[in-house]
């Protein structure tokens, strides 16, 4: 396989759901209130289409020494420091994730790290090893808003144009830059920005990650960064409670009575909202994560995903679904058309 730099640390929270342990249905059908990744994929390939999860051995520029060296604040320095799936090819991790999948073709995720942090000629040859791979119709890429140069949103682009589903997934977390600062991000707002302007002009999907519950913020300014999301554009979401992890900065600030937990029933309120407040033609890939003990310190509730899932599905069906806290005509003009 191709070698990039030898990683030694990494995102705690992008778990496949899949891999989660818990197998129980939710009650409430939450995905009849919500446009989610699943029902979109299905409408437009007329069958199952699931994400396959890689770990192409990136390694993080906020990590390197390129921009910082400490990393993001609830980032885990040792949660992936026994992987083994970056010993494998991106063809060898694709095929040993198909069996037990109830789908026939996926998209390849390439989620671990900071994903678009290499030479243009490498990430070629790691896309495309994915992409002429069985049954791979797309690719969906993790990565930074400061870390996605013109020649990488052109590759995707092309990715794109030769019919390809393709999906940039950006970490931005927060929209204030004083929280970004807070958990040592190492960029602002206007990187995120500029990221997407830059994808837009190519017609590339952005799916934007936000994590509610982040230290110093309430409720309303998890609002805000939503509308600021929306307002630049955005055609995905991806929503997360704030996992605090063993080996973090966080975890210390945690113990020592510094930084408290979101509570369930807080995220349920806020993720509800936000999702009301959401243009039907956003796409949800995801409204909440988990984490599993031991690495998990808390909350608690985030280490198993049906609970929340089964209360936010529960909340929506009684105030309404997805957009339904939008004017008619603000669901129109908050997306721009791909
Ligand atoms: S960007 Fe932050 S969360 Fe992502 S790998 Fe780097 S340090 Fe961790």
């Amino acid at each position: 396989m191709i070698k990039i730099k030898p990683p030694t640390e990494g995102i705690f929270y992008n778990r496949d759901p899949s891999k989660i342990h818990f197998q129980r249905p939710i009650t409430v059908q939450l995905y009849d209130h919500i446009n989610g990744l699943g029902r979109d994929l299905k409408s437009r390939f007329s069958e199952k289409i699931h994400k396959l999860t890689i770990d192409a051995d990136f390694t993080c520029p906020n990590r390197d020494g390129t921009l910082g060296i400490g990393g993001c604040t609830f980032c885990n320095n040792h949660s992936f420091s026994n992987k083994t799936g970056s010993q494998l090819s991106v063809r060898e991790q694709l095929e040993n994730s198909k069996p037990g999948m109830r789908a026939k073709r996926y998209l390849a995720y390439f989620q671990t790290y900071t994903n678009t942090y290499a030479e243009v000629e490498t990430l070629r040859m790691l896309y495309e090893e994915a992409l002429t791979t069985a049954d791979i119709v797309g690719l969906c890429v993790g990565t930074r808003p400061d870390c996605v140069p013109d020649a990488t949103l052109d590759l995707l682009a092309d990715y794109q144009q030769q019919g390809y589903e393709v999906w940039l997934e950006l970490g931005l977390q927060s929209s204030f830059d004083r929280t970004l600062d807070l958990i040592n991000r190492g960029h602002h707002f206007d990187a995120y920005i500029d990221a997407v302007q830059r994808a837009a002009a190519r017609q590339l999907k952005v799916c934007t990650h936000l994590i509610i519950g982040l230290p110093g913020e309430a409720p309303e300014d998890s609002m805000t960064t939503l509308n600021r999301v929306l307002d630049v554009g955005v055609q995905g979401l991806k929503l997360h409670p704030l996992h605090i992890v063993k080996g973090s900065e966080m975890a210390r600030q945690w113990k020592r009575g510094e930084l408290s937990a979101i509570e369930q029933s807080t995220y349920v309120d806020v993720a509800s909202r936000m999702i009301r407040h959401t243009p039907w033609e956003v796409v949800f890939h995801r409204v909440s994560a988990t984490a599993r003990k031991p690495t998990l310190l808390a909350p608690d509730w985030c280490d198993n995903r049906w609970p929340v899932l089964n209360a936010i599905a529960q909340r929506l069906q009684l105030e309404g679904g997805q957009g339904s806290a939008l004017p008619v005509m603000q669901k129109d003009q908050s997306v721009p058309a791909l």
